[in-house]
């Protein structure tokens, strides 16, 4: 038996594990801390809720299947285990779609079998109706998570790029009167869900839940597939969201604490990411950038000239310069060349060259992208410097080696005002004295524009997979 004490102190003590979970992995330094305080948190959550089932059985209150927990138990954790040891991280943030999308339809499922039984949850007494208050909690529960339900199975579609249905494909699904047809339907779903709250009645909610399912897909259908990574980010907002909602409902504080920090967390990163790409969270989710290469991008491109040098080339520039900055992107994760840069890097410092690594906030296709990457490869933090530490040291800076980076040192950012970048930070590649550019040809980045970096006198470009461009400079500093 375990009393109400002791669970509600055990989902404190968890509670305090998922703030200090988040406070850990703000800093790649003590991630693997904050990730441990995580797992201890979720263990703690588990068993308290497991504990909590049984004793009420005993009691009598709730009807007690153990054999049921355990097998959801072990089906849920070794899907995860496997997905999470399979995992490559450049398809992190599908799996992160997937599993939103679980919580959204748990949360929706909950919120069923709450509204079917009402006493076996204790909010209200065989045959009594659900209180007012009850009732407010589980609609929304119920919109939120049927909506992040929907919109994270079109994300992982778009971001899978794997099936051939159109709602699934990366480029942005619009039609006329879109923005109205949400509206409205947001209107209706709303009107149902208050209708819910003054009727004993299934109908208001089956409504209410299959509306939300279909603007779920609408919402996210207009977005293009490059975006997802800041959807994923609004999506885990709203889980979160829906945790809460459905917290509320089961009285269930470690719901409700657990619940909040998500969905905290995940507002502040979509701010943080829509801050970082100088867009706002509205230009991001009325959809369509990047759709379309830019004037400027792709075919101009092919008619201007630009210096190109050998792998041999770089290694001797970089070999025979005192500093030396690594500006990783997207490309760098693409050919899952990190175990080769960090090879490089190592054998360029036993020659006496100072090399450092400069992260951009949204190089790559999620947050923190790029520190994961170089931590993969246990490139020590003391060289990884984010955008605004290194910007004022790129002028004094020998080389920089931008490896599978495009608009995150594109200058038009700060030059232009008419580029759809302008005003986006970037890091000041620029004002070094020399700039090497590895890719693969002269095809435009994630905004489809074409970038003056790349033809400017002290650039060299070399072209080529980077895992195999940084391969040949290792041999030829050997
Ligand atoms: P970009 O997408 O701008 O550029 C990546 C470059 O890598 C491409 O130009 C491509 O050129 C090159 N590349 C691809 N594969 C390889 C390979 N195997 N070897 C070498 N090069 C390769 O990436 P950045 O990291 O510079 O910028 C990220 C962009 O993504 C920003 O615009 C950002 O706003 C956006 N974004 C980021 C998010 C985040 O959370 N990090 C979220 C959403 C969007 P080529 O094909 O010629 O090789």
């Amino acid at each position: 038996m375990i009393s109400a004490n002791v669970v509600t102190l055990l989902y404190l003590i968890a509670s305090v594990c998922f703030i200090q979970a988040l406070k850990g992995l703000s800093h790649p330094t003590t991630s693997r801390r904050g990730n441990a305080f995580g797992m201890v948190g979720m263990a703690i959550a588990i068993l308290t809720t497991a504990a909590l089932i049984i004793s009420l059985a005993r009691e009598g209150t709730a009807a007690l299947d153990l054999g049921r927990i355990v097998l959801g138990l072990l089906i849920g954790g070794s899907v995860g285990t496997v997905l999470a040891r399979k995992v490559e991280m450049t398809k992190m943030p599908e799996l992160i779609a997937f599993m939103h999308s679980m919580i959204g339809l748990a949360a929706v499922a909950i919120a069923i079998a709450v509204v079917a039984e009402p006493h076996a949850f204790g909010i209200a007494a065989i045959g009594a109706p659900i209180p007012t208050g009850n009732r407010l909690e589980l609609f929304i529960g119920t919109f939120v998570g049927a909506i992040t339900f929907s919109g994270s199975v079109i994300a992982f579609g778009k971001l899978s790029g794997k099936y051939k249905f159109r709602l699934f494909q990366g480029a942005p699904v619009t039609f006329a009167g879109q923005h109205l047809l949400n509206l409205v339907l947001a209107i209706v779903m709303l009107a149902c869900g208050f209708w819910f709250m003054g009727t004993q009645s299934w109908l208001p909610f089956v409504l209410m839940a299959a509306i939300a399912f279909v603007l779920g897909v609408l919402i996210i259908i207009p977005i293009g597939g490059a975006d997802m990574p800041v959807v994923i980010s609004m999506l885990n907002s709203y889980s979160g969201w829906a945790a809460a909602g459905i917290g509320f409902s089961l009285n269930n504080p470690m719901l409700i604490i657990a619940g909040s920090l998500v969905g905290s967390s995940g507002a502040i990163l979509s701010y943080i990411m829509c801050k970082a790409m100088n867009r706002s969270f509205f230009n991001v989710i009325l959809g369509g950038f990047g759709a379309e290469p830019s004037a400027g991008g792709g075919a101009a491109a092919g008619q201007r000239n630009v210096k190109s040098g050998s792998p041999d080339d770089a290694a001797f520039l970089m070999s025979n310069a005192e500093t030396v900055t690594i500006i990783p992107g997207y490309g760098l994760a693409v050919a899952r060349a990190q175990h080769a840069l960090k090879e490089l890097a190592a054998k360029l410092a036993d020659q006496g060259v100072t090399v450092k690594y400069a992260i951009h906030p949204v190089a790559g296709r999620m947050p923190g992208h790029m520190n994961v990457l170089l931590a993969e490869a246990e490139v020590p933090y003391d060289q990884v410097f984010e955008m605004e530490d290194i910007n004022g040291e790129f002028s004094q800076t020998d080389v920089v080696l931008v490896l599978g980076a495009n608009d995150v040192v594109n200058p038009a950012a700060k030059n232009d005002p008419k580029s759809p970048i302008a005003g986006m930070p970037i890091l000041e590649a620029y004002k070094a004295r020399t700039v090497i550019v590895n890719k693969r040809s002269m095809a435009a980045g994630y905004a489809g524009l074409d970038n003056e970096l790349f033809y400017m006198d002290k650039t060299m470009m070399v072209f080529g997979d980077a895992k195999k461009v940084l391969e040949d400079m290792l041999k030829a500093l050997d």
